[in-house]
């Protein structure tokens, strides 16, 4: 078993059985589920929205060189700069040196899984650079040295009174502040941390290769302020998130905020285009976007699981899994969680490290039901299972248990050996582990034969 698989065993386990964590959990989600169904009415055909979303990410991935090399021309034109990085380590110099060469003391950062998964607030920190969190969760979450619970709202598993309990703690506020008096203090601190920051990092929910722009939705104001008073604006965006044009963001913006927050369309939505214009009076001097692959070509040259770079991440799949809800978000720990986390995560890293992810699922479907984008999402889990298999990473007892259980289903003789309550003491002592957090498996004491035949008689 690897070390990530226990650590998820381990976390989940503890989590499963945490009732207060699950209270908190089931109100916001039921939060979310309230909202949502309000958003979707603004479709007239929600299906053939989700279905044409689903073809063009399509187009953008079979195509994604052109596309990207479309992006990088139309970018470069208005002075932009496109920095190409094929894993984390490349992203991290990147930026540093950016920084650097800036004399960078403060960077103001808003909300992006991609920054996470490169780990760019340590690696920002080690260099003696201060790295902000601007969106409102991810400074929660910051301020509490934790990672994003979830990847739409990072602070989810955290209620009211945590949070002003957080702020007092750390910030020396009264420990009984309200969300609108929380929120304030925040702002206070952050408004000032713009105007000093000499770097802006942003993440991108879309690239445009027609026109050469990245668009970022937000609700807060945070992205426009972090790539609006600092100097340097840096994009760091992983390369699926290409759309072949500026018109497809008509279909783009209203799923991804009905889907993320039940939203008709998120507050603000940003379309960057690249640094100030010379006839421009405001924006930063320089802009770069680092397109970044790292392990996401793996998943292009996959035929089956291509498509899970369709993903909008607009969250919906984490609220509809079953599992997300009993475990929470930080169990997998992994920077992408739920069902599209347990899908490209083994992908994107390690399959032998990361397979367990793609077990830790009923199969119930409800992610692919609800997904914005139609993702086959427990087919691809299903699929990574079989890939695992084929690649020889399932153990040799499992191996063993299987070869003895597809010998035994396939002869009727076989299956007929010996009554109920052997069968009961004989795979119950094969499948130790598998039953361990499971009750018995318990065959019934006649066999089917016997059953058929008693029936027929009757
Ligand atoms: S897989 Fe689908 S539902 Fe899940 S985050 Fe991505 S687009 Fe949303």
């Amino acid at each position: 078993m690897s070390e990530a698989s226990e650590n998820f065993i381990a976390k989940s386990t503890v989590r499963s059985a945490d009732l207060d964590h699950r209270r908190k959990i089931n109100f916001n989600i039921s939060q979310y589920n309230a909202k949502v169904p309000e958003g979707k009415l603004q479709f007239a055909n929600l299906d053939l929205a989700r279905e044409t979303a689903k073809n063009i990410k399509w187009r953008a991935i079979e195509t994604l060189d052109q596309q990207l090399e479309a992006f990088e021309l139309n970018f470069t034109k208005r002075a932009g700069k496109v920095i190409w990085a094929e894993d984390a380590a490349q992203a991290i110099d990147a930026i540093v040196e950016i920084c650097k060469t800036a004399h960078c003391k403060t960077v103001v950062k808003s909300k992006s899984m991609v920054t996470e998964e490169i780990h760019l607030n340590a690696a920002l920190e080690k260099n003696g650079i201060e790295s902000i969190e601007t969106d409102l969760g991810e400074y929660i979450q910051q301020l509490d040295g934790e990672p994003p619970y979830h990847i739409v709202t990072p602070a989810m598993h955290k209620s009211k009174e945590d949070v002003a309990k957080l702020f007092s703690a750390k910030l020396g506020t009264a420990p009984n502040l309200t969300p609108q008096q929380l929120t304030l203090v925040a702002r206070d601190i952050l408004r000032k941390k713009y105007t000093s920051a000499e770097v802006g990092v942003t993440g991108a929910n879309f690239i445009i290769s027609d026109i050469g722009a990245v668009a970022v939705t937000e609700n807060e104001g945070n992205v426009r302020l972090s790539c609006a008073f600092p100097k340097i604006h840096i994009v760091v965006v992983g390369i699926e998130k290409m759309i072949p044009s500026l018109t497809d963001l008509g279909l783009f913006w209203p799923l991804l905020s009905t889907f993320g927050t039940g939203q008709q369309v998120t507050v603000y939505n940003s379309i960057i285009t690249g640094p100030r214009q010379v006839n421009e009076t405001d924006g930063p001097e320089e802009m770069y976007v680092i397109l970044l692959d790292n392990g996401r070509t793996n998943i292009l040259q996959n035929p089956k699981q291509r498509e899970s770079l369709y993903c909008i991440r607009c969250g919906a799949c984490l609220n509809a899994c079953p599992v997300y809800k009993n475990i929470g978000g930080h169990s997998y720990g992994a920077t992408y969680s739920g069902p599209i986390g347990s899908v490209i995560t083994p992908n994107l890293q390690n399959l032998g490290e990361y397979k367990h992810m793609s077990y830790a699922s009923s199969l119930c479907g409800a992610c692919t039901q609800i997904c914005a984008v139609k993702i086959n999402l427990h087919e691809l889990l299903l699929e990574n299972r079989h890939e695992s298999v084929e690649q020889g990473l399932t153990s040799f007892a499992e191996r063993m248990a299987w070869k003895l259980w597809k010998m035994a289903s396939l002869k009727r003789s076989m299956m007929n050996l010996g009554n109920g309550s052997i069968k009961t003491k004989v795979v119950n002592s094969v499948f130790k582990g598998w039953k361990q957090k499971r009750s018995d498996l318990d065959f019934s004491g006649k066999t089917f034969n016997e059953l058929w035949k008693e029936r027929n008689k009757s």
